[in-house]
């Protein structure tokens, strides 16, 4: 398909233009005029170039592009290095913030909520990026903490009573964790995000919600994943996701 048509369909799909963000969303590094191979990824580091670019991806799909707020504007060094890639590549980069937190379908909260098995009720938060919802099964804390590390292999950061039982729950993927009073207003038993902060915890302790740091990377590798297989679906693109491991 011709680039500009993709680039159109992701803006609608993805209501692009609802969202004040931090980054632009849509065509961030322009590369050739026609695509056929996708490849997606969370995060357009050099490491998911390379393997975007030897595996002949005509575009590269990110949560997690360039050009951030704040950011140092000048191409030197690292930034050099990344776009360079792409621009000898002549690949096309397209990045994805807010919008793919927040969508229905194809969304982080809403693959991540179909991973752990919780019911979606409703948003919340600034733009409407976080899920709150209901686990119908109320598992204990620690039932919940390990449910959470066997599905996205990674062990989290748990805070409250390993044994209450968490019914109601809101969460938001990457580093939400400054929405946790948020979640408290919304009287649910537990909130889960990616990141933490120090006074994530004594937020936590001093109101009573119980809270999950289970992954900036784990929580976000589900939402750019089922765009990719989404527009392969849709397109009759050649679909490929790469999976960068990250700690943090
Ligand atoms: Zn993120």
């Amino acid at each position: 398909m011709q680039r500009q048509e993709l680039e159109a369909y992701l803006s609608q799909y993805l209501d692009v233009a609802r969202f004040r963000d931090y980054s632009p969303n849509g065509l961030q590094v322009e590369g050739r005029a026609y695509v056929d191979r996708i490849a997606t990824g969370v995060t357009a580091s050099v490491e998911l170039l390379a393997s975007a670019i030897d595996s002949g991806a005509d575009a590269i799909i990110v949560h997690h592009g360039y050009f951030w707020r704040g950011d140092d504007a000048r191409i030197v060094g690292m930034r050099r290095r990344r776009i360079a890639m792409l621009i000898e590549a002549n690949v096309n980069l397209f990045a994805f913030h807010l919008p793919l937190d927040a969508h229905a379908q194809v969304g982080n909260n809403a693959t991540l909520a179909a991973h752990l098995g919780f019911q979606v009720h409703g948003q919340f938060g600034d733009q409407n990026i976080g899920y709150y919802g209901e686990i119908t099964s109320a598992p204990t804390l620690s039932e919940l903490a390990e449910r959470v590390e066997r599905r996205l292999e990674r062990k989290p950061l748990v805070v409250g009573d390993e044994s209450r039982l968490v019914r109601r729950i809101a969460w938001c993927t990457g580093a939400a964790q400054s929405y946790i009073e948020e979640a408290v207003a919304l009287g649910v038993d537990a909130f889960l995000t990616g990141e933490a902060s120090e006074q994530t915890v004594h937020v936590a302790r001093e109101t009573g919600i119980a809270f999950i740091s289970a992954g900036h990377h784990a929580t976000e590798r589900y939402g750019i994943h089922a765009l990719g297989g989404h527009l392969a679906r849709e397109f009759g693109l050649e679909h490929r996701f790469i999976d960068v491991p990250n700690p943090v």
